[in-house]
């Protein structure tokens, strides 16, 4: 495995691959699913040592793939192949995000409480889920990855930009506190 993996962020030449939507993984393609779900899991797991999620295109690969934890953990890491993601119901929560992406910002946005989703797993097996709370927010989030978007690119954006790494995680740190209550 290559060590030198890197995360792309919106300040980068490199930037179109995160606005670029994905095509869809065939069964011709399956390998380089695989090889692209283990290079995300070195990079959360040994580079970036944590984080709910991480998309494909945010290491370069335009692919429909993400990982994710639906509830926080690295024990549940799931592999999320060509997913498919819509609301159930009209009810929307807002909620604080920052993305490796866009870094030293913190955005406010609107998203489905619920959503019905659809992918594949590593296996090729087809998924059906109905999310809510966390796992909810987090699929929704990494979802707007492989469709090209970033939480600044949503309508409802509020953006706050911090100055400096340590004040963007003293403020990170309440945001995860007042999420942990929530959900
Ligand atoms: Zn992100």
């Amino acid at each position: 495995m290559t060590a030198n993996l890197s995360i792309i962020t919106c300040d980068d030449h490199a930037s179109a691959c995160l606005r670029t939507p994905s095509p869809p993984l065939t069964r011709e393609n399956w390998d380089l699913a695989l090889e692209t779900a283990d290079k995300l899991l070195y990079v959360r797991n040994t580079v970036l040592k944590g984080g709910a999620g991480l998309a494909a295109p945010q290491i370069g690969i335009n692919l429909p793939l993400f990982i994710y934890t639906p509830d926080r953990t690295t024990e549940n890491l799931q592999v999320v192949i060509n997913p498919k993601c819509e609301p159930i119901g009209e009810e929307k929560v807002v909620g604080y995000e920052a993305c490796f992406s866009v870094p030293l910002r913190c955005t406010k946005i609107h998203r489905s409480a619920k959503v019905r989703v659809k992918y594949q797993n590593r296996e090729g097996e087809f998924i059906e889920e109905e999310l809510d709370g966390f796992a909810a927010k987090v699929f929704q989030h990494e979802m707007d990855h492989v469709r090209g978007s970033l939480t600044i690119d949503h309508e409802t954006a509020e953006v706050m930009t911090f100055p400096d790494e340590s004040s963007f995680k003293e403020y990170m740190k309440s945001v995860v506190q007042e999420d942990s209550k929530r959900y």
